[in-house]
């Protein structure tokens, strides 16, 4: 008998991490199977987690059971070259969205009706915004690619897109940290961290996977962990070669800035940061001039009440010969949330920190 489950777990996603056979995992597994160490604590803490997802539910029909349910969709994305074609199948084409969710009570995924008022709510949001040239949040035009360019309707369905990539390469620590992406834009960050987890396992070093991780713990309120893993950040920053220049630069800003959140004072925040040589060990000794990295924190001007304000800071954590753009990269998992990722926090950093003077 299915179990009726208000969140979903993939089975593929367990057998994967736990390198269990596919057949030994059952068909809605529960939340105790995922393995991981903040796992529990996060989800826990998951309603403190969730709140930067915005509620958008819609009443979606399982094909698969039947049952009908209201679903949280996140950001609708439409590619308006298709809406405007109008051909049988349009609809089917044109639409995406980044919420993940599976049916609660046979928790498969990928297989929905989608509800007549959603397809009047989609069609007078886009001519509400067309007619008054705002653009409305709910609904983005546009496509949502996987980092490998590939397009899904759901978010359930580019996860299994992910999961066949990684029963090739378990090992794929980037993969794994795309995955976590996806989890963690459609509103699970239990899933997201799992992910993450993984992913530092396999690399140590995945700088972007330490700074989710960071952001997710730091939500749900494990301060002192969430401080490790945002100091890995800037420890790994300096060989990570996955972000252009600037996008790193904005990740450790938005890094340097969480762990002012948590120490709360410039000085405490100082006396926590790595020293160089713990970034490129043996660069401070004398027979080795060339590495040296510099970091001396009185002599840097940072002012913090504009994000921009801590780029010189973060700066000293980057390689300052590196300015290529990350190669073979094409974009993360929905271009509209993940682009500029980093930078949208601009904006928001920068009006909170105006606040607090
Ligand atoms: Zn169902």
């Amino acid at each position: 008998m299915a179990t009726y489950r208000k969140e979903g777990i993939n089975p593929l996603l367990i057998s994967i991490l736990t390198k269990k056979d596919l057949s030994e995992i059952p068909q809605s597994p529960p939340p105790s199977m995922l393995p991981g160490f903040y796992v529990r604590q996060v989800r826990k803490n998951i309603s403190k987690t969730d709140k930067s997802v915005p509620e958008r539910k819609h009443g979606l029909t399982c094909t698969a059971c039947g049952k009908k349910g209201q679903y949280n969709l996140g950001t609708i994305a439409i590619d308006m070259e298709q809406f405007l074609q109008k051909g049988d199948s349009f609809w089917h084409k044109a639409f995406q969205c980044n919420g993940y969710f599976r049916c609660r009570y046979c928790n498969s995924a990928g297989n929905w009706q989608i509800s007549r008022q959603t397809i009047l709510f989609v069609n007078f949001t886009l001519m509400k915004s067309a007619m008054t040239g705002i653009k409305q949040d709910e609904i983005v035009h546009g496509k949502m690619c996987t980092y490998d360019g590939e397009k899904f309707r759901w978010a359930s369905d580019a996860e299994e897109h992910h999961l066949r990539k990684l029963i090739e390469e378990p090992g794929n620590a980037w993969i794994w940290d795309r995955l976590g992406n996806l989890y963690l834009n459609g509103g699970r960050p239990d899933l997201a961290v799992a992910a993450f987890e993984e992913s530092i396992k396999h690399d140590p070093d995945q700088t972007e996977s330490h700074f989710s991780i960071g952001q997710v713990l730091l939500k749900a309120g494990l301060k002192e962990e969430a401080a490790s893993h945002l100091r890995r950040v800037l420890i790994t920053a300096n060989k990570y070669d996955r972000l252009d220049r600037s996008d790193l630069r904005d990740l450790l800003t938005e890094t340097l800035f969480m762990l002012l959140d948590i120490f709360e004072e410039m000085p405490k925040l100082l006396e926590f940061l790595p020293k160089a040589d713990e970034i490129i060990p043996g660069c401070l000794e004398s027979h080795a001039p060339d590495k040296t990295v510099i970091l001396n924190f009185r002599e840097i001007n940072i002012s913090l009440d504009k994000f921009e304000g801590m780029y010189p800071l973060a700066e000293l954590y980057m390689n300052p010969k590196y300015k290529k753009e990350a190669p073979g990269v094409q974009s993360n998992y929905s271009q509209q949330q993940n682009t500029g990722r980093f930078g949208q926090k601009k904006k928001k950093k920068a009006k909170k920190k105006k606040k607090k003077r």
